[in-house]
């Protein structure tokens, strides 16, 4: 989709320090990240958020959650243990409207989240 930010880095247009991509997902470091390991996982199509999900995205999510594990035993936090999120709206916090997975770890992560 044009001017989203998100398209642009999963096309190589903008930059991004990318750490994982196949055909269907790419992964990259957050710009300001918010823990030791923090890194944002997107599918390469674009969906504006998890609301704009179906039941034909299925294989899509599974996907995306495998990629995390395998991501999260990349950057070595698969044993000490980590949080995938999705903000979804404005009480969320969301601030770019292309479906996007935070990845953090590294350090102990509070609960609930602020
Ligand atoms: P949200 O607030 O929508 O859940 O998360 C958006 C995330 O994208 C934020 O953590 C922000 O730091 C990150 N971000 C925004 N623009 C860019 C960018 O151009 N490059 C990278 N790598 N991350 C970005
Ligand atoms: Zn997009």
């Amino acid at each position: 989709m044009e001017n989203c930010i998100f398209c642009k880095i999963a096309s190589g247009e903008i930059p991004a320090t990318i750490v994982y991509q196949d055909e269907d997902v790419v992964v990259f470091r957050d710009l300001h990240p918010q823990a030791p390991q923090h890194v944002l996982l997107i599918p390469r199509r674009h969906i504006a958020s998890s609301t704009d999900l179906t039941e034909e995205d299925g294989p899509l999510l599974a996907h995306i959650y495998t990629t995390a594990k395998k991501v999260a035993q990349q950057l070595g936090v698969d044993q000490s243990g980590y949080r995938v999120i999705t903000n979804v709206g404005p009480d969320a916090g969301q601030s770019v409207f292309h479906l996007h997975f935070h990845l953090l770890g590294g350090r102990e992560l509070g609960w609930p989240p602020g």
